[in-house]
């Protein structure tokens, strides 16, 4: 029988992770409130989520539109954060929910955003910055254009860039991907777009979040290190 996280166990974790990520923001000439800890709470039950609440979590990330559809009513207080694929039917799920959507790499989906929206959708652009095929996301030669093509859109605003790095055994074998989104970022907002800003990066996990922090993440998206292992089977 698989049990889920109690609220002390949750507290402990966060205690670790708060002390990463400031240590790591600091490294980097930065502060702690220069980085925004996104709990990645798929899988996860309400009372689960109700206690890392309580602790002071305020930003839920979830991959599956659904899912964020339906736990939504039974917070208040929260900003929601669309991570994972996002496929153009499942747009209404999240539309007028979520505060960012992270997962945008295909011209087709920002439009169908903009059409439906009926203010502007603060998105990233999601880089497939290790040429992954098993992962989603535009190839980083192809960001800037897309990010061009965005900016064009009526209800769309570009907040930054978004990765998945490989799961690696030594984070450091990440630092170069990083490194690599940073400059992408940095390149993109060289070229003042309308409606564009790289004030964004959505980059580290788990596994890599303090490098990533070192190399410019603003956003970092932990599950596994909040709420210990997922159960998948549910
Ligand atoms: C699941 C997930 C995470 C969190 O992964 P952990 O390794 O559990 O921290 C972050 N980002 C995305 C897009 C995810 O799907």
């Amino acid at each position: 029988m698989f049990m889920s996280s109690t609220k002390q166990e949750i507290a402990l974790r966060l205690e670790a992770v708060e002390g990463k990520i400031k240590a790591a923001a600091e490294r980097s000439g930065r502060k702690r409130e220069d980085i925004l800890l996104l709990a990645v709470t798929k899988t996860m039950d309400i009372p689960v989520m109700k206690a890392a609440q309580e602790l002071g979590l305020t930003h839920f990330g979830e991959n599956k539109p659904q899912e964020i559809n339906r736990k939504y009513p039974e917070f208040e207080g929260i900003s929601w954060h669309q991570i994972g694929h996002l496929q153009t039917n499942k747009i209404k799920y999240i539309l007028d929910k979520v505060c960012l959507i992270h997962s945008v790499d295909s011209l087709h989906l920002g439009e169908e955003i903009s059409k439906r929206a009926q203010k502007p959708a603060d998105i990233l652009v999601e880089v497939n910055i290790s040429g992954d095929e098993a992962k989603h996301g535009i190839k980083p030669e192809e960001a800037d254009t897309l990010v061009s093509e965005l900016s064009k859109l009526e209800n769309i605003r570009v907040k930054g860039l978004m990765t998945v790095a490989p799961f690696v055994q030594n984070p450091e074998e990440n630092r170069r991907f990083f490194k690599k989104m940073y400059e992408l970022s940095v390149d993109i907002q060289s070229k003042n777009y309308d409606n564009v800003t790289m004030e964004h990066l959505s980059m580290g996990m788990t596994n890599d979040y303090e490098v990533a922090i070192e190399e410019g993440a603003t956003i970092v998206r932990i599950g596994t290190g909040l709420f210990g292992a997922r159960d998948y089977s549910k």
